[in-house]
């Protein structure tokens, strides 16, 4: 099986070979057809298994040409630590480097101008941890309303460290109509309980 073969965008086809990704993963066989066929997602999945590629190539896809005007925001995906927050902004702009689409990357401990400055250049892609986006939230620097992809990261990380509240405020601000990528290294049933706010008959994926 190829890249090719999921019908992906040339240019992330491109992005992926210059990676020198020569298949995908078992996980990315499972969730980039999905993800395509605009399913929600629960994915059990380490980091090292290529679960970043796994949303972020057909998240890329669907956002494809059209570049959408600042601050609004088309795909957002929410990482516990500004570690997470940097890997995965930083793939979303090395697979999507041959398309228009602007990625900011918004985390707490350091100055919100920067990130403020980068959302007007254009903010198609917003990888941020909760605590920070709640800030441009309140501020009103981002739009949420038209939002079409809706990631979680880590989930079980996230709840780890105390931010069900944020997530749940977050919730809040984006459409119903958005579809829903829940990403965990591990189930509880605090998991399951979130997943059934969250996610709208979602596919199961276990790697
Ligand atoms: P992740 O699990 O998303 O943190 O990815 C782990 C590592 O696997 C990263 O260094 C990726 O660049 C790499 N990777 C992701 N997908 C593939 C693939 N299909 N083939 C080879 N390496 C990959």
């Amino acid at each position: 099986m190829s890249f090719a073969s999921f019908g992906l965008h040339p240019a992330l086809l491109q992005a992926v070979e210059e990676k020198g990704y020569h298949q995908p993963t078992p996980i990315q066989k499972e969730a980039i057809p999905a993800v395509l066929k605009h399913q929600d997602l629960m994915a059990g999945a380490q980091t090292g298994t290529g679960k970043t590629a796994a949303f972020a190539l057909p998240i890329l896809h669907a956002l494809g040409d059209r570049k959408t005007p600042a601050p609004v925001v088309k795909a957002l995906i929410l990482t516990p630590t500004r570690e997470l927050a940097q890997q995965v902004g930083q793939s979303f702009r090395r697979y999507g480097q041959y398309l228009p689409l602007h990625t900011v990357i918004a985390y707490g401990g350091v100055s919100i101008n920067p990130q403020l400055e980068a959302i007007e250049q254009g903010v198609d892609i917003l990888v941020a941890t909760p605590g920070r986006l709640i800030d441009l939230l309140s501020r009103e620097a981002i739009v949420l309303s038209q939002l079409a992809f809706f990631v979680l990261d880590e989930a079980d990380r996230m709840l780890d460290m105390g931010f069900i509240d944020d997530i749940k405020r977050i919730l809040r601000s984006v459409p119903d109509s958005r579809q829903t990528l829940l990403f965990s290294a591990t189930f509880d049933d605090a998991i399951f309980k979130l997943s059934q706010q969250l996610l709208n008959s979602p596919i199961l994926i276990e790697v």
